[in-house]
């Protein structure tokens, strides 16, 4: 007979993305970055495949590319004046695949997720049977004290920063009490691009640090599956040993490889999108939360009769897709930063919305 694991009973069915269904629809829901790369980008990649032998499989611990990426870190971040290389640095198939391998390499007994936050972090700890332990964020959405939370029960504790869906940056001295307790602790960086702040400097001085980054957002590479996870070396090591072996794939390794060498553009779009953000921000004081990312909460709560289903739908109805949210979230919503002409029509349709609930 067969019988699925009991816990997958809890978790809900994926449904097809609607940008799929219908391409005329501004899809705001993902985080995604709305330029694609450019023609003389893809250009660069398409020779890199030509030379390349798609018969043959990637290099097993994918050593040239961690190696690059090592490199280019230290070119990003000049300032911090890093020292990484390959050593440093995991490939994953997306960082959530880099996720799946955290929760499992530790020892403890606990996962500490704050809510509201990223949902993989407790995703991937429920289908390992972990128990999660819950720290919500104070009412600036802040990890305030979360040091004096946590106790000997703790396997690693995950802070998203800036954090999706709040969008805001963590402090960096909270961060700094909760690395002093020694604990493996996971910043993942998904936007830290947007906000121009980034922990990874601490590195050398906390080795149970560990950054996660993706080509997902600011690289806008979101189709490519590109995550980075950087650490010190033994737990790089503990994470080779569980890696699926192959798990980044050729055209993966080779188009990370363009944009890396040919990032002059990536940071023009940064600048378009910061910029963006400020303009919108701007235009939605008193609805939109402070953002240091490529997206806006939301709070509708203002307006009486005003939930985030009602909007969602009336965006919808208006060929705009953002993120709504259920439970102690559900008077708000998400909104990706898109391009000026995007962000337009989101505050069109936006104002037209609240007209209906003066
Ligand atoms: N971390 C955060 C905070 C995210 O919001 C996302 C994507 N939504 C990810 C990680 C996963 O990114 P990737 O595309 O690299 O799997």
């Amino acid at each position: 007979m067969m019988k699925f694991n009991p816990i997958l009973s809890n978790f809900p069915e994926y449904k097809p993305s609607s940008t799929i269904i219908s391409s005329d629809l501004i899809d705001l829901s993902k985080n995604e970055n709305p330029f694609d790369v450019s023609h003389e980008i893809k250009q660069i990649f398409y020779n890199k495949i030509n030379q390349t032998s798609l018969n043959r499989y990637p290099e097993l611990t994918s050593e040239t590319i961690r190696q690059k990426i090592a490199e280019f870190l230290n070119d990003y971040f000049k300032s911090y004046k890093l020292n990484l290389n390959k050593n440093n640095i995991v490939v994953g198939n997306g960082s959530d695949e880099l996720i799946s391998y955290l929760v499992k390499i530790f020892d403890g007994e606990e996962v500490i997720v704050c809510p509201p936050t990223f949902e993989m972090y407790e995703f991937y700890s429920t289908l390992h049977n972990l128990k999660v332990k819950e720290v919500p964020l104070d009412q600036n959405f802040e990890i305030r004290n979360l040091d004096q939370k946590i106790n000997e029960k703790a396997r690693l504790i995950f802070i998203c920063s800036p954090n999706n869906p709040t969008g805001n940056i963590q402090p960096e001295d909270e961060i700094i009490k909760i690395l002093e307790k020694g604990f493996p602790v996971v910043i993942d960086e998904a936007y830290a691009d947007f906000s121009k702040k980034s922990m990874i400097k601490y590195l050398e001085k906390y080795p149970n640090l560990i950054i996660l980054r993706t080509f997902s957002k600011a690289f806008g590479l979101a189709g490519i599956r590109a995550g980075i996870l950087i650490a010190n070396q033994e737990i790089v090591n503990q994470i080779m040993k569980i890696k699926s072996p192959y798990s980044f794939n050729i055209l993966s390794e080779k188009m990370v490889e363009t944009i890396i060498e040919n990032y002059e553009d990536v940071l023009k779009t940064i600048d378009y999108i910061i910029e963006e953000r400020n303009a919108l921000s701007k235009k939605l004081v008193g609805y939109a939360l402070k953002s240091d990312s490529n997206f806006l909460l939301i709070d509708l709560s203002k307006k009486k009769g005003l939930t985030a289903e009602k909007a969602y739908n009336f965006f919808l109805e208006n060929k705009i897709i953002v993120r709504k949210y259920t439970g102690v979230f559900e008077n708000k919503i998400r909104v990706t930063v898109g391009t000026k002409e995007e962000n337009q029509k989101f505050l069109d349709c936006f104002n037209s919305l609240l007209d209906k609930y003066y």
